[in-house]
């Protein structure tokens, strides 16, 4: 299991400063029915070079509180202080590597990949995320939530 944390210090600070011109463009929080925070947005970043903006599906789910976070119930739980599970449609979650190694921690599902191990882009299976996970994480932070 992983936390927000973790997940952005093994991400590579080129992600960091391409998320900078990443922006939210919808943002919807819920609890599942055991009532763990979720989050889901759609994100883009403008392809300069193409001129396009496509949009991705980018969302973080709570699973449990990581050791040492305040005792607080679940539903006063906040990201920062839980393990979660994140996702994001976009190509560099899909397949640069980020997938299948945090689905390896319990922090991802196989859902946008083929599962099959980063061997050429990730071999070291980092557990880092993409550009549009780093700017909701922000978000959430800003938020409180
Ligand atoms: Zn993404």
């Amino acid at each position: 299991m992983l936390t927000l944390k973790k997940m952005e210090s093994q991400t590579p600070g080129k992600i960091f400063n391409n998320s900078k011109i990443t922006k939210i463009i919808s943002l919807r929080k819920g609890r599942t029915k055991i009532g763990a925070r979720y989050v889901v947005a759609k994100t883009s970043t403008p392809d300069l070079y193409y001129g396009k903006a496509p949009v991705y599906d980018t969302s973080i789910l709570v699973l449990k509180r990581k050791p040492g976070a305040v005792k607080v119930p679940l539903k006063n739980l906040r990201i920062s202080q839980a393990y979660v599970k994140v996702a994001c449609s976009c190509p560099y979650f899909t397949f640069w590597g980020c997938e299948v190694p945090l689905y390896k921690s319990d922090a991802a599902d196989i859902f946008y990949s083929n599962g099959k191990d980063p061997n050429i882009r990730n071999p070291a299976q980092r557990r880092w995320v993409c550009k549009h996970l780093l700017v909701l994480f922000k978000k959430c932070a800003f938020e409180g939530l």
